[in-house]
């Protein structure tokens, strides 16, 4: 299960402060080693982790705490605060274009489950917003890309719209707009090349479909299991094309939680959904508040 070594740890460090009538300031500084050690055996980013616990050994030796009647329930409460917004806090929604079709353009890279989140992005947009999807087969360099695009889209009785691949992926994400202005699809799905590394090419492609129509979303998908590597390759996007969420796939694995904890710190792009298996309803909204009280138990 995900999070799994970083629950039982943390866990296990609250529960020596919860029941105590009294904190002082050596019980919250041994418990703050404790979970500096957590974080950073759960590859989360050091900057992050130091900051955090800056942050809640900040707030748990202020006197607000140590003068209540309940202080270690407060110091947890404290954690399991800003865990959440470490994560972002609130839940963030997907921005539809009031006049549409809304754009999604879906960047990632090879293997992290791009295509798969994409249609799974369709299934979710239809049927928890009611809304008419147009999936875009834009990856024309992964031989198989376009076909697997294709069978998702019968599997979900939703429309695909592909040229091949001697046609340009900025050339394709053109006419796909246009196809859905005529045929009134309201969001389009643009499932853009993966490459197997950050390559200049690959980002100008991607910067020039975004210069076609601005996207309303660019969802950056990343492997929740690649650890410090997904926040990396997060940055990078966002540096070099911008993105404006994520997608942090596979979290049904188990994940030690470093990406989870460390993308929205280190990009300040939120997680927007998290992949829960292969299946095409295995796509869920990220609720900060909810993972942290899972990883907090
Ligand atoms: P792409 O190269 O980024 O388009 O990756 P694919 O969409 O082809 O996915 C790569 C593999 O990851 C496939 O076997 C998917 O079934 C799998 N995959 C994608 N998302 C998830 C997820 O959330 N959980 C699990 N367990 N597997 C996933």
């Amino acid at each position: 299960m995900a999070f799994e070594g970083l629950a039982e740890r943390l866990q296990g460090t609250i529960q020596k402060i919860k029941g105590k009538g009294k904190v002082s300031e050596q019980d919250v500084k041994a418990m703050m080693r404790e979970v500096r050690l957590a974080l950073i055996e759960a590859d989360v980013n050091l900057k992050v982790v130091k900051d955090f616990v800056k942050k809640v050994s900040e707030r748990a030796v202020g006197s607000e705490v140590m003068k209540s009647l309940t202080p270690g329930q407060q110091v947890i409460k404290i954690v399991q605060d800003e865990l959440t917004s470490l994560m972002g806090g609130e839940q963030s929604p997907i921005k539809f274009n009031s006049k549409p079709p809304t754009v999604i353009m879906m960047v990632g890279l090879q293997g992290a489950g791009k295509t798969t989140t994409t249609g799974k992005l369709a299934n979710v947009l239809r049927k928890k917003y009611n809304r008419k999807p147009l999936l875009v087969a834009a990856d024309i360099y992964r031989p198989a890309a376009i076909q697997q695009l294709e069978t998702l889209g019968k599997q979900l009785s939703i429309p695909v719209f592909a040229l091949g691949n001697n046609v340009s992926p900025v050339e394709i994400a053109r006419q796909a707009i246009e196809h859905a202005k005529e045929e009134h699809l309201d969001v389009v799905i643009i499932d853009t090349a993966g490459r197997l590394h950050i390559d200049e090419e690959l980002m100008d492609e991607l910067k020039n479909i975004k210069a076609l129509k601005e996207p309303d979303e660019v969802f950056l998908v990343v492997d929740a299991m690649t650890g410090q590597d997904a926040v990396n390759v997060a940055q990078s996007f966002n540096e070099t094309v911008g993105i404006t969420g994520v997608v942090l796939t596979k979290l049904d694995g188990d994940t030690r939680g470093g990406a989870a904890l460390s993308i929205r710190a280190v990009t300040e792009k939120p997680i927007k959904f998290v992949g829960m298996g292969e299946k095409m309803d295995a796509l869920e909204p990220f609720h900060p508040e909810r993972m942290a009280s899972r990883i907090l138990g």
